[in-house]
């Protein structure tokens, strides 16, 4: 689900906003009683009105004299506003969602406002950032494969259902997904696609390379033991989706290989879904990677999904 942080900040965001709107809307009542010693007087009845509402109302006396004549002196105040040029809710403090009056709940039910932001921030926090304006779901085009034959273009059109009912349908006990195919294939694309749909569901995905991924476990292990440092590499242990991208040209050796496997075991050990996107093909994994990579791991639990591309009719 949303992470606290995000969640923290996104609120703040919303109270900012609620205050600068009502602290505005109070500037406004002192420059137009400053300009209008109508608004001014009427104000001020307003207040005594106001007080004395409240006293008949809490000594249980008739208050429909007092409340007609509030409504008389606010109808005169919005018709002095418009008589100085300006408009009648000039000093209303103006919300930016009127549903929610900027206070992120709608009654006890979290306000779409809040929950658009929250996905907003969480898709710039996941490491798609600009990619999500151009990649999803509805803008990936099936036609491309057509050139590639008919057995390929029904492929990628089964594969595509399969990955966007994936993405619409991801909880925690989703399958983890290794997505082969080379450079241009539309991996990336619909790697992009189903963290936006999970995200915009309320999980929390990060989506990252390979090679960032190792160098943060490296980061973490060299600052290990050295006083105060918080490891960068946890979020990728815990994240409720984790998107590796282009697995295989991060530099290979015992030090990554152990990251790897151990970034592999312990999402598995938690019950957390990964997906791999990768150039290389089964074999050239288990080449590269030592076996308990491959063989226990990417091989025994991941649905494979294989890309077409400009290669395919090659027998790849
Ligand atoms: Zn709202």
């Amino acid at each position: 689900m949303f992470e606290r942080e995000i969640f923290h900040t996104v609120k703040q965001k919303i109270e900012e906003r609620r205050t600068s709107a009502i602290d505005t809307a109070e500037a406004h009542n002192l420059e137009v009683r400053a300009l209008s010693e109508e608004i001014a007087t009427i104000d001020a009845e307003l207040t005594k009105t106001g007080l004395l509402l409240f006293r008949t109302a809490c000594a249980g006396g008739d208050i429909t004299p007092i409340r007609e004549r509030n409504l008389e002196l606010q109808k005169k105040r919005r018709e002095a506003l418009l008589s100085i040029g300006l408009p009648i809710d000039y000093t209303e403090p103006q919300f930016v969602c009127k549903k929610c009056n900027d206070t992120g709940y709608d009654g006890t039910v979290m306000c779409s406002c809040l929950r658009e932001m929250l996905v907003l921030e969480n898709l710039k926090a996941s490491g798609i950032g600009k990619l999500v304006e151009r990649q999803s779901f509805d803008n990936f085009n099936l036609e491309r494969y057509k050139n590639q034959g008919e057995e390929a273009y029904t492929r990628m059109c089964n594969l595509f259902k399969f990955v966007k009912n994936y993405a619409e349908n991801f909880s925690l006990q989703s399958k983890n997904l290794l997505l082969i195919g080379t450079t241009g294939t539309g991996k990336t694309h619909i790697s992009t696609a189903i963290a936006k749909t999970v995200i915009e569901r309320g999980f929390t995905v990060l989506y990252d390379s390979a090679q960032n991924i190792v160098a943060s476990f490296e980061t973490d292990r060299f600052h290990s033991g050295y006083g105060e440092y918080t490891p960068t590499a946890n979020k990728y242990l815990e994240c409720d989706l984790l998107i590796i991208d282009d697995l295989g040209t991060e530099f290979v050796n015992a030090f990554t290989v152990s990251c790897l496997y151990n970034l592999f075991n312990t999402r598995q050990n938690r019950g957390l879904p990964t997906i791999i996107s990768t150039n290389l093909s089964p074999g050239e994994l288990t080449t590269r990677y030592e076996d308990r990579i491959y063989s226990r791991i990417i091989g025994h639990d991941y649905i494979i999904l294989q890309f077409v591309g400009d290669d395919y009719r090659l027998g790849r």
